[in-house]
């Protein structure tokens, strides 16, 4: 089996999780960057976590042989604050330019608040001056609706953004028709216990004919599964699902869309 997690916390996990995500397939990764846990006081701190995830993150993922990209803004959560959120901002386009960056994420909304929907159009205004693509965080439980409405319309205002070139994660069944027929791509988050589980994934996608779907694990620093995608792949072999079905879920799906960032390198082809 070979896969790509696009969607990964790496800098929560330990080098043994990198090593089983080796072992089970894994060909690349990719880390957008998020809320750690506790907000971070000033603009320094994410300025570090920016060079951590552009600089040193790829380096520990090499030594178990998996490319390691990211996506660079400041979460929604932290970006109630307006202040802290503009000083962020204008941290990074100094490091678009970084060979593995691939776009702007995970934006998105948390609480569905003024501020966050101010900070989200300004991130997608910023993606679209610089040419990035877009990865997109959508709230939690019972804000998963409205706040994935409130993206949608966001993007699809804006006037200029291409809707092939932005990915709205954490679908759920309830969004993700919503996501997909707006012509957006979807991600299908894995959880043990919150968002969907490797057995409701493959449910949602046996009912759903959209191919613009990728699924990953999110693997951050709460309960979570670096292996949930290959477990996912596994529930669909067991149901009869075939090597080439899957290939294309798991490995083809995310190449394509990733792809579409030159700084992304087919990981199955010898450079
Ligand atoms: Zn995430």
């Amino acid at each position: 089996m070979r896969y790509i997690e696009p969607h990964g916390h790496m800098v929560s996990r330990t080098t043994d999780d990198y090593e089983s995500m080796a072992l089970a397939g894994c060909a690349a990764i990719c880390e957008p960057a998020f809320w750690a846990g506790f907000d971070r006081k000033s603009a320094d701190g994410f300025y570090d976590y920016f060079c951590q995830l552009t600089r040193h993150e790829p380096k520990r993922a090499a030594k178990y042989g998996i490319p390691h990209y990211s996506w660079l803004c400041i979460n929604p959560k932290e970006a109630e604050d307006l202040g802290l959120a503009r000083e962020v901002m204008a941290l990074i386009p100094q490091f678009l330019q970084a060979p593995n960056v691939l776009g702007i994420g995970e934006i998105g909304l948390n609480k569905n608040t003024r501020n966050e929907l101010k900070i989200l159009e300004a991130h997608i205004d910023l993606a679209v001056q610089h040419h990035q693509l877009i990865l997109v965080h959508t709230p939690h439980l019972e804000d998963k609706r409205k706040g994935t409405r409130l993206i949608v319309d966001a993007l699809k205002s804006h006037g200029k953004v291409k809707p092939e070139r932005v990915i709205i994660d954490h679908v759920e069944e309830h969004t993700f028709r919503e996501v997909v027929e707006q012509g957006f791509w979807a991600g299908i988050t894995l959880y043990p216990e919150s968002k969907a589980s490797p057995q409701r994934a493959v449910d949602m996608l046996e009912t759903i004919s959209s191919q613009n779907v990728w699924l990953n694990s999110a693997c951050d620093w709460g309960h979570s599964d670096p292996l949930a995608v290959p477990k996912a792949a596994l529930e669909m072999r067991r149901r009869g699902h075939s090597v080439e079905v899957v290939d294309r879920l798991i490995y083809q799906n995310p190449l394509q869309f990733l792809s579409q960032c030159a700084k992304f390198k087919d990981p199955g082809v010898i450079a």
